[in-house]
């Protein structure tokens, strides 16, 4: 065959293998817009777990028309312009690969306002070419996005979607994770028409208390010190459960980086090390935890779902953890010695 440059629909579905895994990561990638649209509401609809209806809405800042055909076209975004905004990165997205990418699998249509506006404008995406159609619709400032039928047109992903039931069990959790991400949004999912979760923005300390209760469980949040600690410009801070009453019914493992959630290898690595010796091989610690530090010491484009980052200091940042997390724990445990004495 000779060389030739794929059309663009086909470069688009060949970008959405690496990120569009299945209904929640379409959910992850639109909800991460509407963050970086600074919405302070969402909403998520869902129908049979995503493979028919996935639908969210914000309030954010919108798209201004002139701007909706490059929304949805591949290596286009608002968020970095060059090398240095890639190397301090403190948006969500900068990949510009999200919406292009969903658009080849699905039927996706755009519908946007910003606040200078008088109307909404509706955008969608079709063919080989991936030719924008526009055209005027209602919608109050703000963005709403519908995919429908994910994967319609690729059997071979189709066919790899669990049940509704599993598929959903997955965005659940997932909007779990990025509830805890940002307490100051309001967040609403429906699941078939029936709301599965409506939380309300979360200000006071009492109020996120709350929030954790309602995501993690009472028995985690009967458990749970609040912790806090600094070294230099690194902060760490979150709830930690004591050695003594992590248990299987405890399973609340969550960890963030500048608000970006993780399954970090070094993270995961430190919290273990801190709760070494204080658990049973059975036992599984429990957390919630958030790591701040400049964007510059971190690297997020390791990763296409971005789950992974690179720390500049791997090895202060992996030790502050350590030492934060253990002077925490030995403060929650009581002294051998004098729970003897007791
Ligand atoms: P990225 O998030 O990496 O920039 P996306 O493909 O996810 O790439 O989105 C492309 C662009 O479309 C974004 O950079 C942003 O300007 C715009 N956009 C997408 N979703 C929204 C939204 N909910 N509100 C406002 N703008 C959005
Ligand atoms: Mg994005």
């Amino acid at each position: 065959m000779p060389i030739r440059i794929l059309p663009p629909q086909l470069a688009n579905q060949i970008a959405a293998g690496e990120v569009v895994e299945r209904p929640a990561s379409v959910v992850k990638e639109l909800v991460e817009n509407s963050l970086d649209a600074g919405a302070d509401h969402i909403d998520i609809d869902i129908e049979k777990g995503g493979s028919k209806l996935i639908r969210v809405r914000d309030n954010g800042s919108g798209i201004v028309e002139q701007e909706l055909v490059l929304a949805l076209s591949r290596h286009a975004t608002s968020k970095i312009a060059d090398l240095d905004d890639l190397e301090a990165i403190n948006s969500l997205g900068f990949r510009g690969e999200a919406l292009a990418s969903i658009s080849s699998v699905s039927r996706l249509t755009l519908t946007s306002r910003t606040a200078e506006q008088t109307a909404a404008w509706q955008a969608s995406a079709a063919g080989r070419d991936m030719q924008v159609d526009i055209r005027p619709a209602a919608h109050p400032t703000g963005t709403s996005i519908e995919v429908l039928d994910l994967f319609f047109n690729t059997p071979a992903r189709r066919k790899f979607l669990r049940t509704d039931k599993t598929e959903f069990g997955h965005i659940d959790e997932l909007v779990k994770r990025l509830a805890l991400s940002r307490y100051d949004v309001s967040w609403q999912l429906t699941h078939n028409g029936q709301s599965v979760r409506r939380l309300k923005a979360a200000v006071t300390a009492e109020q996120r208390q709350k929030r954790v209760a309602t995501l993690c469980g009472r028995a985690f949040a009967e458990h749970a010190a609040f912790i806090e600690n600094q070294y230099g410009d690194v902060k760490i801070w979150g709830w930690i459960v004591a050695p003594g009453a992590c248990s299987a019914q405890l399973q609340c493992q969550y960890s963030y980086v500048n608000g970006r959630m993780m399954r970090d290898k070094l993270l995961n690595h430190a919290i273990r090390q801190a709760y070494a010796d204080t658990l049973q091989p059975e036992q599984q610690p429990a957390f919630v935890l958030y790591l701040e530090l400049d964007p510059r010491q971190v690297d997020v484009n390791v990763h296409p779902a971005k789950h992974e980052v690179r720390f500049h200091q791997a090895r202060l940042i992996h030790d502050f953890v350590v030492s934060a997390l253990t002077d925490a724990l030995s403060q929650l445990t009581p002294h051998p010695e004098l729970s003897a004495a007791l």
